[in-house]
């Protein structure tokens, strides 16, 4: 059976498995053989006490096997699809309108007018060191979009628009850390957010999208309406 409980644990207690499944059995005052597997759901640390303490929620599978469901995203492979959708600019919501396409079978063209995340680093190191700021790549401009070289928090208060957790798991699917599914504050790290921007790229090229750098929208054409 699944057991849904909440627990409050030390940090020690949250970390090492061991320690956990101690004391889950203790809070469910069941032999802990009994436990086949301790799913969390949310993770929040209460740091208004001493001592610190994690919040868990999290099911408890008892005498019953945990089966893990993995993350499936149906990425279509567009490469001779007639069906297009040119993005302008490849942030975060250029490169997730271009994930969307590729599940619904429509081939993504973007266009980006700054620089590949890793070359875009070299014109932020410029900037930094000598002060000189180039004008299609810098902390704003680039593949990755504005936060991608400066934190990498998650959370959003945002939640009746869109499917926050779907979002999540594309991250995850792309190389984030499995965490940022359960933890209260999700975080990925200035440090590993340029290999998951990169991880998404593939992602959309190895599909037969597009991706063009150094290419910045300036004007619309409209020809007959079109
Ligand atoms: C310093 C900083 C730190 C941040 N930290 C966080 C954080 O930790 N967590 C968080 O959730 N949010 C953070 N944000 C906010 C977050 O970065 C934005 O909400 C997010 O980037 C918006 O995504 P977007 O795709 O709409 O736009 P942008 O990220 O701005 O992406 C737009 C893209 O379009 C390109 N572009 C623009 N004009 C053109 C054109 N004419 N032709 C072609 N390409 C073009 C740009 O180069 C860019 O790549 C931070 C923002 C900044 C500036």
């Amino acid at each position: 059976m699944k057991k849904e409980i909440q627990i409050s644990l030390l940090p020690e207690q949250v970390f090492l498995e061991e320690e956990l499944l101690k004391s889950v059995s203790l809070f469910l005052k069941l032999e802990k053989e009994r436990i086949n597997h301790i799913e969390i759901i949310k993770r929040s640390i209460d740091a208004r006490r001493t001592p610190i303490n994690y919040q868990l929620k999290a099911h408890v599978y008892v005498d019953e096997d945990f089966t893990e469901v993995e993350n499936t995203f149906n990425y279509q492979n567009v490469e001779n699809s007639s069906d297009f959708v040119v993005i302008i600019g490849s942030g975060p919501a250029g490169l997730f309108a271009a994930l969307q396409a590729l599940e619904f079978g429509v081939k993504p063209i973007i266009f980006e007018r700054g620089k590949d995340v890793r070359t875009r680093r070299k014109d932020l190191a410029i900037l930094n060191k000598e002060g000189v700021v180039n004008p299609e790549s810098n902390y704003c401009f680039g593949e990755g979009g504005a936060g991608t070289y400066s934190d990498g928090k998650l959370y959003t208060r945002s939640k009746k628009r869109g499917n926050v957790k779907r979002v999540l798991e594309a991250l995850v699917y792309h190389g984030a850390d499995k965490n940022i599914l359960v933890d209260a504050h999700p975080h990925i790290g200035t440090n590993k957010l340029p290999q998951l921007i990169a991880s998404i790229r593939e992602q959309i090229i190895s599909c037969g999208g597009e991706i063009h750098f150094d290419s910045k929208m300036t004007d619309i054409a409209i020809e007959s309406g079109k």
